[in-house]
């Protein structure tokens, strides 16, 4: 993932969560070609993280095309008595190049703590992953005026010491704006993306700028170019907007048209 001096290259990474049989990957398949034409949104980079059981096949497909595929969620070890869970290595050797670690769904459904999603993406750098590390409030933290703190701390946490700027990347996911058609105003993301770039500058150094920093919740076409244009927002991540290709490429087509 590449990424210059100045302002990181924007990423835009769809989240498919429990959604997609085989028929969905008509969608991705419409990503592909689209992203395939000449000048369409060339200063953006593209991924979809699909259930695992589509993963190698849409690694397949996207082999040498500018989508790059991601997993949604990875275990801490590589193989192991883990029924049912994922390694990272597994991963890799799908054809994955990334995978999503602390969504706010796993936090809170799977009791997921800071510190296990530490291990997860420290498992995911092991095996040569990019891991999209995600914090976010939920409602009552953002009304109690926590916002800035309990970002900062799952930061903190989260983040391993193994992370640098070119391979790690950080979402932003207020809870309560996940799959609500809510979103925090365009001031108050910068305020806070602006506080994780604080944080990951003085745990990386300077060099952090160079960190993607994905803003997520409610992101579609008509608010992608509104929330792509805050000030270290470095592309988005987005969910119920990324099942649908046409959805998708909007977001594509309204925040980075080239
Ligand atoms: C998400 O779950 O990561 C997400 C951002 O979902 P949505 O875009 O549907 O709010």
């Amino acid at each position: 993932m590449s990424a210059s001096a100045s302002r990181p290259r924007p990423l835009v990474a769809g989240n498919w969560k429990m959604n997609g049989l085989k028929a969905g990957l008509a969608e991705a398949r419409a990503v592909i070609a689209r992203l395939a034409e000449p000048g369409f949104a060339t200063g953006a980079d593209a991924m979809i993280c699909p259930p695992a059981t589509l993963l190698a096949e849409l690694a397949t497909l996207a082999k040498g095309t500018r989508l790059q595929v991601g997993g949604q969620d990875c275990h801490t070890a590589v193989s192991g008595a883990n029924t049912g869970d994922i390694s990272a290595q597994m991963l890799a050797d799908a054809g994955v190049t990334a995978v999503i670690v602390g969504h706010s769904e796993r936090r809170a459904d799977h009791a997921e703590s800071s510190a296990l999603v530490r291990k997860k993406a420290e498992a995911a750098l092991a095996a040569g992953l990019t891991p999209i590390i995600c914090i976010g409030e939920t409602a009552g933290e953002r009304q109690a005026g926590l916002t800035l703190q309990v970002v900062r701390r799952q930061l903190e946490d989260s983040l391993p010491s193994a992370s640098n700027p070119a391979n790690t990347v950080v979402a932003y996911e207020p809870v309560w704006a996940i799959g609500t058609g809510q979103t925090p105003t365009a001031t108050d993301v910068a305020e806070v993306h602006a506080a994780i770039r604080e944080t990951l500058v003085k745990r990386l150094g300077p060099g952090a700028s160079a960190l993607r920093l994905l803003y997520g919740g409610s992101v579609k076409a008509s608010n992608a170019r509104e929330l792509m244009g805050v000030a270290n927002v470095d592309g988005a991540l987005v969910g119920g907007a990324s099942l649908k290709a046409s959805d998708f490429l909007g977001i594509f087509a309204e925040a980075y048209a080239s």
